[in-house]
């Protein structure tokens, strides 16, 4: 896509995002491709879609043959449920207390993550009319974040066969670490999740659909792939940061996956600063050479996040500029010096490509220490969304 491309002519505030359905569908297809026709996949799009906007990502997915969906809570499941969407929708953190009768309403299918839960869940199916609630049942393998432990099985066990309006419908746990090769964190929890599933099997309860993989389990692990798996990262173009490092290659190389968003914004300002010109809150760049310094109407509010204060690089005709200064909630500048071209209206590309250039969501996170998840996160709620292919 050209760098002014068409979402940049709407009128208003000059900062947007483009998000390529084309890339997203191509994503879920490499999943396909890798895991096969007899896995079944979830597709995480909690977090408005890490971001990308929750109903036409669950959408397009939706069309291209996801099985579930997965979003955090109920407030996110109904959501999608308004906007028409059909499919399984799995509540991934679970429920809260008086959320089980719209979760029942929606046809949401909640986590239990511990042993309590099953009584209200109880109750709320009993006073539903339809028939039996099916909800998926989350052990802790090591993670030590949510899930009953292995050492719960028995008390889960004699706990739902006092729940005859329940049915357990799949079975998971959670990795910590499975883009991480220099530990064997994951094989460990592979073997806990193993043995857990035994003791349910032993007293004669069918676990259902049994899924633990997240991104990278697809991408490098098949014995976690089980009956479905639940990728996010993936879906919206990026491998995560592996360890060891080299393995990001191979894994583009094995799916080569299409970052689906840009954020794209206008130079609005442009000023010429002499040596010594102070620029920004608390004056944190200070011009070395008499310079040119561009304004641009994106700030942290949008997801130009604080950290690339000072530090960022952003692309404007095709080339890579350096921030100087503090980021601004709304503002941030550019010295924008060796581009002479460089004028009032000029597109900026804080991700996505520019000509031959490029500034992916998952460089600029690499650059600052954090995950592609963060910055797409922090995608403000005001900057308009542009849905392409
Ligand atoms: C967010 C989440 C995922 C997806 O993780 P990625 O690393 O983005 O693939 C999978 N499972 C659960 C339970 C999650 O909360």
């Amino acid at each position: 896509m050209g760098h002014a491309g068409k979402p940049g002519r709407f009128a208003g505030r000059p900062v947007w995002a483009e998000i390529s359905l084309g890339a997203v569908v191509h994503n879920f297809r490499l999943i396909r491709r890798q895991v096969g026709s007899k896995c079944k996949i979830l597709c995480v799009v909690k977090a408005d879609a890490y971001g990308h906007g929750a109903v036409p990502i669950a959408r397009a997915l939706e069309k291209a043959g996801a099985d579930w969906l997965g979003v955090t809570c109920a407030s996110e499941g109904m959501e999608l449920r308004e906007a028409g969407v059909r499919k399984p929708l799995l509540l991934l953190t679970g429920f809260w207390l008086g959320e089980e009768r719209r979760m029942v309403s929606h046809r949401l299918t909640p986590v239990v993550t511990r042993l309590e839960q099953l009584r209200y869940l109880e109750r709320a199916a009993r006073r539903a009319l339809n028939g039996r609630l099916r909800f998926h049942l989350k052990v802790d393998t090591g993670m030590n974040r949510l899930g009953i432990s292995p050492d719960e099985v028995a008390a889960f066990v004699r706990a739902l066969a006092d729940c005859p309006h329940l049915e357990l419908q799949g079975t998971c746990t959670h990795l910590a670490s499975s883009e991480v090769f220099t530990s064997d964190q994951t094989e460990q929890q592979e073997r806990v999740f193993a043995a857990a599933l035994d003791r349910l099997r032993a007293a004669r309860v069918n676990p259902g659909i049994v899924h633990l993989a997240n991104s990278a389990g697809v991408v490098f692990r098949p014995s976690t792939w089980a009956d479905m798996v639940r990728p996010g990262a993936l879906l919206y173009g990026y491998h995560q940061r592996f360890d060891p490092p080299e393995m990001r290659a191979e894994a583009q190389q094995k799916m080569p996956l299409r970052p689906v968003l840009s954020l794209r914004s206008r130079i609005i300002s442009l000023r010429e600063v002499s040596a010594g010109a102070r620029i920004g809150y608390n004056a944190r760049f200070v011009a070395q050479r008499p310079s040119r310094v561009a304004v641009i109407a994106a700030g942290f509010a949008d997801g130009l996040v604080r950290r690339l204060s000072n530090t960022g690089r952003l692309l404007v005709r095709g080339r890579c500029v350096p921030v100087v200064g503090a980021v601004s909630m709304d503002l941030t500048m550019l010295d924008v010096t060796d581009v002479p071209e460089a004028q009032v209206g000029d597109v900026v590309t804080i991700f996505g490509a520019d000509g031959a250039a490029r500034r992916d969501v998952s460089d600029v996170a690499h650059e600052i220490g954090t995950v592609t998840a963060d910055l797409v996160c922090s995608l403000g709620r005001r900057v308009p969304r542009f849905y392409l292919w």
